[in-house]
């Protein structure tokens, strides 16, 4: 982690960042589904997940020269060390567009959303993007869902990648 001494900005391998406290992600997801609604906000944080695992990817990809699914496991092991949960490949298919992912001591389960609902909805984007940058680009597209969440009782939450 670096600190500019001028701008005081951060920044972590080449990337900016900014620490917030959790409870910051939290409530603002909060906010929005009061809002909006559950499943809108589902549907409002896929997209942007999506691009912001593509350019984290694209730009780490660079920067250390992976290909493949060595971009996919770089981006979950970061995103495990930052705090969101710890999160392990139990199958990855590059070619068929397959991927089960599970997650431990999700940093947003431990909100209540309801049963049977998944709390963890935002990281399906991210699964989404990261599995999409290292496919074919003439692939087809996947989709990613969270079918087992901490936060509706399950003992850890569970990501599936399949094309759509
Ligand atoms: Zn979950």
């Amino acid at each position: 982690m670096e600190v500019d001494p001028v701008s005081g900005q951060w920044s972590v391998d080449g990337l900016p960042m900014i620490l917030v406290p959790r409870h910051l992600i939290t409530n603002n997801l909060h906010a929005v589904e009061e809002r909006i609604g559950y499943d809108a906000s589902t549907t409002l944080f896929r997209a942007p997940g999506y691009h912001s695992a593509q350019q984290w990817c694209a730009h780490q990809a660079a920067r250390h020269g992976l290909k493949g699914a060595a971009v996919v496991r770089h981006y979950l092991e970061h995103m495990s060390r930052r705090g969101w949960g710890r999160f392990t490949i139990e199958e990855l298919d590059l070619d068929r567009g397959r991927a089960r992912v599970r997650l431990d001591d999700s940093a947003l389960a431990a909100r209540a959303v309801g049963p049977q609902r998944s709390a963890c909805y935002m990281f399906a984007g991210w699964l989404e993007g990261a599995v999409d940058h290292v496919r074919p680009r003439d692939a087809t597209g996947v989709r990613s869902r969270e079918i087992r969440c901490r936060a509706a009782g399950a003992e850890h939450c569970l990501f599936t990648v399949d094309e759509t």
